[in-house]
C-alpha cells in the first residue's frame, strides 16, 4: 500500500480538483481530506457520510456563575482578554486558550478547565472508495492535530480494506497542518500554477519535502496560461532534481465539473485537462515504482 499527498504552496492552484480525477482513476484507495481548515473534497466527491465522530482537542475555561463573585480577579490576569465582566465573569467566543491561569487565582475557585469539543471527522462513502474527512470547529486551531488524526484513520481503514492506495489532498501552505500531513508519505505530488509565486510556494513545500526526506513530483496545472514561466518551473525543477509529472493545460471543463459537483474524468473524460490527468497518474506510478 502506497501513500500519495496532494500539496501546493498555497491554496486555489487546482489542487483539490487534481485530487478528485486522480480519485478516479487509481485502482482501490481509501480518499483523505487533510484541507481541515477549508476542506473541499466532498464538494467533487459527494460523500454519504457512514460514520461521525467528535474531535475533542485542548481545554477551556468554564465559570460557575454561581459561585463566581464578580471580583474581576479573571479578568485582570488573562493576557487572552479571553474574559469579560458583566453581573459575573464570562467567556467570550473562541478566545480561551486554556492556560488556566484563571482557574488557578479564582479565589471562589469558580473556574475550572473543560476538555474542548473541537470539530468533528467523518468516514464516508463515495463511488470512488472509503473518504475519512474532517470539519473544525469555527475559531478552532487544532488543524494540525486533526490533520494527523484524519491520516491515522485513513490508514486504519486502508488496512481493513486492503486497499492499494491511499490519495491524500493535503492542506495549504508548509505550515503545521502541511508537516502532520507529510508524515508518513510515501510520495508527494505538487501541483503549481505558472507564476512566479505559484514558483516560490512550489520551492518553499519542496524544501519542506526534502527536508522530511520524501520523494516529489510537479504538476504544472493552467501551464499554457503562461507558458515561459511554466518553462522557468521545469527548468528550476530539473536544477533541484524534482520530476515533473505533467503539464494540465487551462480547460473550462474543470469550473463547469465543480460547478456541476463532479470530478472531471467523471464529468467530461475526453477534455484536453482530463487527458492531462491521465497522464499526470501514468507518470506517478512509474515514479513510485521507480
Ligand atoms: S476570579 Fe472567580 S470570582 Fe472573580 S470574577 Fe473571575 S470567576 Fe468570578
Ligand atoms: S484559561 Fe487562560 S486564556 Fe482561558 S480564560 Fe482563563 S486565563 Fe484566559
Amino acid at each position: 500500500m502506497k501513500e500519495i499527498l496532494v500539496l501546493s504552496g498555497k491554496g486555489g492552484t487546482g489542487k483539490t480538483s487534481v485530487t478528485g480525477s486522480l480519485a478516479t482513476l487509481m485502482g482501490k484507495k481509501v480518499l483523505a481530506d487533510c484541507d481541515v481548515d477549508a476542506a473541499d473534497l466532498h464538494l467533487i466527491l459527494a460523500p454519504s457520510t457512514r460514520e461521525e465522530n467528535e474531535f475533542w482537542c485542548g481545554v477551556e475555561a468554564e465559570i460557575d456563575a454561581e459561585k463566581c463573585t464578580a471580583c474581576g480577579t479573571c479578568v485582570d490576569l488573562c493576557r487572552f482578554d479571553a474574559l469579560e465582566l458583566q453581573e459575573k465573569a464570562r467567556l467570550k467566543p473562541f478566545s480561551c486558550e486554556g492556560c488556566g491561569v484563571c482557574s488557578q487565582f479564582c479565589p471562589e475557585e469558580a473556574i475550572s478547565l473543560q476538555d474542548k469539543l473541537s470539530g468533528h471527522w467523518y468516514i464516508s462513502d463515495t463511488d470512488y472508495g472509503t473518504m475519512v474527512h474532517a470539519r473544525l470547529g469555527t475559531g478552532e486551531e487544532n488543524s494540525g492535530k486533526l490533520v494527523s488524526m484524519v491520516k491515522r484513520k485513513a490508514r486504519e481503514v486502508a488496512e481493513a480494506e486492503r486497499v492499494d492506495w491511499i490519495l491524500v489532498d493535503g492542506p495549504p501552505g508548509i505550515g503545521c497542518p502541511t508537516i502532520a500531513s507529510l508524515s508518513g508519505t510515501d510520495f508527494v505530488l505538487l501541483i503549481t500554477e505558472p507564476t512566479k509565486s505559484g514558483l516560490h510556494d512550489l520551492e518553499r513545500v519542496a524544501d519542506l519535502a526534502r527536508h522530511f526526506k520524501i520523494p516529489c513530483g510537479v504538476c504544472i496545472n493552467k501551464w499554457d496560461l503562461h507558458p515561459v514561466t511554466s518553462d522557468l518551473i521545469t527548468r528550476t525543477c530539473a536544477e533541484r532534481g524534482i520530476r515533473l509529472a505533467g503539464r494540465i493545460p487551462f480547460d473550462a471543463a474543470v469550473s463547469a465539473s465543480i460547478v456541476m459537483g463532479l470530478p472531471l474524468l467523471a464529468y467530461k473524460p475526453e477534455s484536453p485537462a482530463a487527458t492531462a490527468v491521465q497522464d499526470v497518474w501514468l507518470h506517478l506510478q512509474e515514479m513510485i515504482s521507480g
